[in-house]
């Protein structure tokens, strides 16, 4: 399994370390292929040739929707993301993988594979950032999540299945299909549960991305 990580701008290296970690787990599982993970840092369109999931890291959504229309990366994502490739997008990941933004700026675009409506750093300041011990479906644990200026998704389509909520019921975990996004950070949490998830996506999807 090899697993993109976008590195334009944000989170990058803890995404890096928590898959790290999902492996190091797996390493003397003969079960899983998850021991073999290999990850990749996507800056290029060469870099997405040959995976089987793409992860989007928290950061900046509106420097991040900037430099990918630089590079013409955007059109390129949305080509994988319509095809089928897997996605997970935490944060400012989530909020690239919206059809519908709020409280943005009026040049930034983002990816429209998910249905969605998002508000960007949603929690006022008092609550910037926060943490949560939350209930996620399909993970049996509770999941310790780490909300940094975070997303809230205000609006979903019937196509979106709602995963998890924040302690006052705003939804703050959304899949649809091959897509998930989360709005608060479980690779700074230290947590590799909604990684594993995201792989056994990746894995049920069964789909490599060739341009
Ligand atoms: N507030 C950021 C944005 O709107 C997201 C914050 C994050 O990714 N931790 O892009």
């Amino acid at each position: 399994m090899k697993i993109g990580i976008l590195a334009v701008q944000g989170g990058v290296a803890e995404h890096e370390r928590t898959l790290r970690q999902v492996a190091e787990k797996y390493r003397d599982n003969s079960d899983s292929s998850w021991g073999n993970l290999e990850i990749v840092l996507v800056r290029r369109a060469e870099h997405l040739e040959g995976i089987n999931g793409l992860i989007l890291p928290g950061g900046e959504s509106t420097t991040m929707s900037r430099l990918l229309t630089l590079s013409g990366m955007d059109t390129l994502l949305k080509e994988a993301l319509d095809a089928g490739l897997p996605a997970y997008g935490t944060c400012a990941g989530m909020i690239l993988l919206a059809s519908n933004v709020l409280d943005t700026r009026p040049d930034a675009i983002w990816l429209s594979a998910l249905d969605i409506t998002v508000r960007r750093n949603a929690f006022g300041r008092q609550r910037d950032s926060f943490e949560a011990d939350l209930t996620f479906t399909g993970i049996d644990e509770p999941v310790h999540a780490t909300f940094i200026r975070a997303p809230i998704v205000e609006d979903v389509s019937d196509k979106v299945e709602v995963l998890c909520r924040e302690p006052e019921g705003r939804i703050v975990g959304v899949r649809q299909g091959r897509v998930l996004a989360t709005s608060f950070h479980p690779e700074v949490s230290g947590i590799t549960d909604v990684h594993e998830y995201f792989l056994s996506m990746c894995e049920d999807a069964n789909f490599t991305y060739t341009a």
